[in-house]
């Protein structure tokens, strides 16, 4: 059985006099899987409970009756925390309404404080082979601050809401700190593959970090990032349609709305619903309906978020626009918009729903929308039609609904029109794969797949091939063997990588390490880069160290002034044509560069663009292998470089070379790239290797930064 700690900003909850468990897609979704999941919750259970006796009370009560554990929140948390930075800083960014999105810089404390508070209970709470799966944009900054305290932890991350275009989330000021959190995890899911794509592309171009089509490199792990569009408790409404309270309403609706055709809306008042643009629909439907005394739209809208001004603005909106419609189109015998601002029973939504000839769902924007879904569950006889925004996350999947442009209000007219027209045959034949689509993919199937994926993530990070972490015993009896060679690769391996190659000069815990390596002159030390001769002898002439430069081209050995050319016979006659390629790609790829070595050519794109950099690169290496395939080149894509050398020349040769001249009996290199990859492929089994950050590799051990390499090399050789 898996062990879960569920962590969101509510607990299924409502504390009243007494605890009663509210229903939801998350909590069927996660009560589904019961007989597969030991199932913990952490969260807010609402309101404000500031008396210790009460909190030490409830606590209690929640985790004995329910493995719930709740996070009590102060007046001034929920207010800056909950209505402040979640709801009216993160959601309309989130959901493309950036007029409505404010800020202020103690919400965003708030915030951190109250993540703080969910991380510490959870860390109090979590066993050693438990899984924690976070919810939702209240908890953006949790999966770091978890990572941070247990990295082994297995983290799941589901972001419910629309994540936007990156145009759109640059605007955040804590933009950079979210999508960190957010990386903490080891699986992120979305709804769309929008979302995820959105997401991946915010990654890149606010942090930086490159990602593949289903993962991204973080510091120390790999997120894995997914597509699992959330489904509705199915068994819930199936059930619900065979009781009796449902027979009931639904015979009343019958008989209430004889003759009449009922188009129905039912969401929370959001402004992200589209709910005035849906009565600018009606009220143009109405203007050419001739049959004013048949036709009823039905607007159910569930109270929200009043606390907050944007939500209290759209209400009397609502309410003014509603009575100008009605007041247009009623006859003595109707009233054409029927609107509730308050909850219905489920008994009675699941009557309506089952009974409207109609459903128009039209959010402007929407992450999933179940609505839509649960019209279709209850679509039992068939006979309804869905009117979809093509803005909601369930669009996706509906693909036989009417799908709409809710901006487009004439469209959105003549839909219901033709809705209201459709054959029955057609209306049946339309909605049958819906429902057994929505009756399939439920929420107890997302939830498995989501955490079964988790699992799996976590399983794969544990099965790596040969390559493990550094093992300091193993490497420090090798450091201490006679006739030593030790390979260093300069660049994102003793010094961090920089965006400008010219800054990444040795910093002072790099010369900290040369001190402690000059101390010990019977190791022979190397460092091998690709670099030029230049900036070698500008940042390493003072050491006595072997530089080795241009991967293997030339080498300077220590105590001697003269560079040397390893491989005189190495063949660069193909250098000119290769330039004349780079130099029409510069010009077409603003912010690229070309660099000339004597043994290799490079082509920058670290300023570019980080996309159409990329497109470029990958259209480059393919013209390079068509053109080069007779040549004694290599071509190497590396990190924002694209090179070609000489195949005559790499790293691994150079290393060879020394190792047979010198006859060392032990050698130890480390690297982070692909061109060091030729020194750990050789196969001598005095030779050690480490990779120096994440990636594939050959390399024997891994470590995860320049950090800890230098860190290690001053314990082993200080
Ligand atoms: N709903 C409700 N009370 C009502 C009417 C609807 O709780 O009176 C439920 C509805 O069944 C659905 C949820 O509210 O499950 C709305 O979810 P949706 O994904 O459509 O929108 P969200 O509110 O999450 O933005």
């Amino acid at each position: 059985m898996r062990k879960l700690v569920n962590i969101s900003n509510r607990l299924p909850v409502t504390i009243g006099k007494k605890i009663a468990k509210s229903s939801g897609g998350l909590i069927s979704a996660l009560e589904g899987l019961e007989g597969k999941l030991d199932l913990k919750w952490v969260g807010w259970p609402g309101g404000v409970i500031s008396s210790d006796s009460r909190q030490e009370e409830l606590s209690e009560k929640l985790a004995k009756e329910y493995q719930y554990y709740p996070i009590f929140l102060s007046r001034t948390q929920v207010n800056d925390y909950y209505n402040g930075f979640s709801n009216t800083s993160l959601w309309p960014l989130l959901h493309y309404m950036a007029n409505y999105s404010r800020h202020e810089e103690r919400w965003y404390e708030a915030y951190r404080q109250v993540n703080r508070q969910f991380a510490e209970a959870v860390l109090e709470l979590i066993g050693s082979d438990d899984m924690v799966w976070v919810h939702d944009y209240h908890l953006m900054l949790l999966p770091a601050m978890l990572r941070e305290a247990r990295p082994g932890l297995s983290i799941g991350y589901f972001l419910h809401t629309p994540f936007p275009s990156y145009e759109l989330f640059r605007c955040h000021p804590k933009r950079e700190e979210l999508l960190s959190g957010i990386l903490g995890a080891d699986l992120i899911g979305f709804h769309t593959f929008g979302y995820l794509r959105h997401f991946r592309s915010a990654v890149l171009r606010v942090l930086g970090m490159e990602s593949e089509m289903n993962k991204i490199l973080v510091d120390k792990h790999q997120a894995k990032i997914g597509v699992y569009p959330i489904g509705i408790d199915a068994g819930k409404f199936l059930r619900e349609l065979e009781s009796e309270a449902f027979r009931k309403y639904r015979a009343k609706f019958d008989k209430v709305y004889q003759d009449k055709k009922v188009v129905l809306s039912v969401e929370r008042l959001d402004y992200t619903k589209g709910i005035p643009r849906r009565l600018d629909a009606a009220d143009h439907f109405l203007s050419g309906y001739r049959d004013k005394d048949n036709i009823v739209f039905i607007f159910i809208c569930v109270p929200s978020r009043g606390e907050v001004q944007e939500y209290q603005d759209l209400v009397e909106r609502v309410e003014k626009r509603i009575s100008e419609i009605n007041g247009r189109y009623s006859t003595l015998g109707n009233v054409p918009i029927h609107f509730m601002h308050k909850s219905i029973q489920f008994s009675q939504l699941c009557a309506l729903y089952s009974r409207a000839d109609v459903a128009m769902v039209t959010p402007l924007i929407d992450g999933m929308n179940l609505v839509a879904k649960e019209y279709v569950a209850c679509q039992q006889d068939k006979n309804g039609v869905l009117i979809l925004s093509e803005f909601a996350g369930a669009a996706q999947e509906l693909f036989n609904s009417m799908v709409v442009n809710p901006y487009d209000i004439k469209q959105m007219s003549e839909s219901i029109g033709q809705a209201l027209e459709l054959p029955e045959q057609e209306k049946a034949d339309l909605m049958l794969p819906m429902r057994e689509r929505v009756l399939t993919y439920d929420a107890a199937y997302w939830a498995d797949s989501f955490l079964g994926d988790l699992a799996e993530t976590v399983k794969h990070v544990e099965q790596k091939g040969w390559t493990e972490p550094l093992d300091e015993k193993v490497v420090l009896r090798i450091l201490r063997s006679e006739k030593l060679g030790l390979f260093l690769d300069y660049d994102g391996t003793l010094c961090e990588i920089k965006t400008k190659p010219s800054d990444a000069y040795p910093h002072a815990e790099i010369k900290e390490l040369y001190e402690v390596l000059m101390a010990r002159p019977e190791i022979d030390v190397y460092l091998i880069s690709g670099r030029k001769r230049a900036d070698m002898d500008a940042w390493f002439s003072d050491y006595p160290f072997t530089l080795i430069a241009e991967h293997g081209y030339f080498y300077k050995m220590r105590g001697f002034s003269e560079w040397v050319i390893l491989d005189p016979r190495a063949d660069l006659s193909w250098m000119d044509q290769i330039i004349e390629i780079f130099r029409h790609f510069s010009g077409s790829t603003p912010g690229s560069s070309i660099e000339q070595k004597t043994s290799s050519v490079v082509w920058h794109y670290r300023r570019s663009d980080p996309e159409f950099g990329e497109w470029k690169a990958y259209q480059l290496m393919g013209e390079l292998m068509e053109m080069l395939s007779n040549l004694p080149v290599e071509i190497h894509h590396g990190k924002k470089i694209v090179e070609v050398s000489s195949t005559h020349i790499n790293k691994g040769m150079a290393l060879e070379h020394f190792l047979q001249a010198q006859g060392y009996k032990a050698v130890v290199c480390a690297g982070d790239d692909e061109t060091d990859e030729s020194m750990f492929r050789l196969d001598h089994e005095q030779i050690v290797s480490i990779k120096v950050g994440d990636g594939e590799t050959v390399a024997r051990y891994k470590v995860p930064s320049p950090k800890e390499l230098r860190d290690f090399l001053i314990r082993a050789l200080g």
